[in-house]
């Protein structure tokens, strides 16, 4: 496709490396150009209106254009556009969204430690479990597992923890100490002759069974979704849960519930911990924490993890660690008021009461011969295509729904070939419904 020259295409092409992208086939291409949102909706630079059927990227829980975020950002601005919180400081905004996020939390926490996107959250998560090992004077106990398919970031480290092979093809990753365990997808893990509560059974059983042949003594932590997003909206099985915890448990394994899409609402309780009954000791937040106005992400501990660790930064004098815009006072200013909308607008129950059509919408999607599977909880979900004539090229047709979708107005996001929606929260019924009918046209196209 060729762009007029000086466009914004065209300079696209000619300055950015965009995430998540073939670079070749993006200048042959070139992007999509966004140019405005209001509620559910983002509007191109043609005029062009879709339905952000992926509220971003799993994150504008408030929806586009909310102008109470605006002016909480220029208020701060207006008093103090930055400042840190290293070495003892701090300022308002950070104090009041760590103590909201305490008094909200799911189970009992004891402290919040502020970064700037999920993959900070994770990385920090990580690096405060082995600071955590070695304060206990244990510092055989350094692994820490994740699953297949399970998404965490992408730095060195989460990218390690992230389960699925595009973030570890080429760059040479996982690190050591990163092990994976049975992705809780019953379809495609299943062994002959299992139902879903044995499969969740043997689920909590190869975690044992990977933690007994590396060493429990030397396994630090296990990270989770409470629902898999990126690695394609997996929903685990009646049971897993309930089986995996005491495994964990058994073994002194710390659970961090990595909450960077369950937060705040989108499988219908504020917390994703709630929804599946999780005792974790630490929780990671990003993305709806602010609706993603502004980057901030947190980390939430509980005194089993805070406690050693700040006996160790008193004995050898400091935690060394923090990002310059940890806190940071807008983004902070702005995730209260975000927080503050979902509660009072009630878009938790907002979630609970229009859940059901949207997962019923999303469950005729199997109608088509297309579609061989759906899977979903509140306002997250994925239909998951397949056609003979694609099978040697995954996600060849999840592409090709993409591009029928854009085409109506819709924009959701491929994942191979599982196609995702996780709309604003806002989302009304009759929105619900034009999402999906726009869906059923463009795979009924593909067909
Ligand atoms: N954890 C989960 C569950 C995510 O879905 C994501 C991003 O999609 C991350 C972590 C990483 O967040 P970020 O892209 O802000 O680094």
């Amino acid at each position: 496709m060729s762009h007029l020259p000086n466009s914004l295409e065209a300079r696209d092409i000619a300055y950015q490396l965009h995430a998540y992208t073939d670079a070749r086939r993006h200048e042959e291409n070139g992007p999509l150009v966004i140019e405005k949102g209001e509620g559910i909706y983002v509007e191109d630079n043609t005029g062009k209106r879709y339905i952000e059927a992926m509220a971003g990227l799993w994150s504008v829980a408030v929806g586009f254009g909310e102008k109470r975020l605006v002016e909480a950002a220029a208020r701060q601005m207006e008093k103090l556009p930055f400042y840190h919180t290293f070495s003892h400081k701090t300022h308002g905004p950070s104090v009041e969204l760590a103590e909201k996020l305490v008094s909200i939390a799911p189970v009992p926490m004891s402290k919040v430690y502020f970064t700037n996107s999920g993959s900070e959250a994770n990385d920090t998560a990580l690096k405060l479990i082995w600071y955590r090992s070695n304060a206990l004077g244990q510092p055989e106990r350094k692994k820490v597992i994740s699953r297949v398919r399970g998404y965490h970031g992408v730095t060195v480290a989460t990218a390690s923890l992230t389960g699925l092979p595009n973030n570890h093809r080429s760059f040479d990753l996982p690190i050591a100490r990163i092990l994976h365990t049975t992705s809780p997808h019953y379809r495609t893990m299943k062994k002959d002759g299992e139902d879903e509560a044995t499969f969740a059974k043997r689920c909590a059983q190869d975690l044992e069974d990977l933690i007994l042949a590396e060493g429990p003594e030397t396994i630090a932590a296990f990270f989770a979704e409470p629902v898999m997003g990126a690695g394609g909206v997996i929903v685990p099985p009646e049971g897993y849960w309930k089986a995996v915890q005491p495994v964990l448990k058994k073994y002194g394994i710390l659970f961090v519930a990595d909450e960077v899409i369950c937060g705040f609402g989108r499988t219908g309780e504020m917390f994703g911990t709630t929804t599946f009954n999780l005792q974790p000791d630490m929780i990671t937040l990003s993305k709806a924490i602010s609706s993603s106005y502004l980057p901030i992400s947190a980390l939430m501990v509980n005194e089993t993890v805070y406690g050693p660790v700040a006996d160790e930064s008193h004995k050898i004098g400091v935690w060394g660690h923090g990002y310059t815009a940890s806190g940071h006072p807008v983004a902070a200013a702005v995730a209260l008021e975000n927080i503050k909308i979902i509660e009072e607008r009630n878009l938790v129950g907002h979630v609970k009461a229009i859940s059901p059509l949207f997962q019923k919408r999303l469950k005729d999607l199997a109608a088509s011969p297309l579609v061989i599977e759906t899977r979903g909880i509140g306002l997250i979900g994925a239909a998951e295509l397949a056609h003979g004539a694609y099978l040697d090229k995954p996600g060849a047709l999840g592409a090709l729904a993409n591009a029928e979708f854009h085409a109506r107005g819709l924009i959701s996001r491929n994942m191979g070939d599982s196609m995702a929606f996780c709309p604003p929260l806002i989302i009304t019924e009759a929105q619900i419904n034009d999402l999906f009918d726009m869906a059923e046209a463009g795979i009924e196209a593909v067909s």
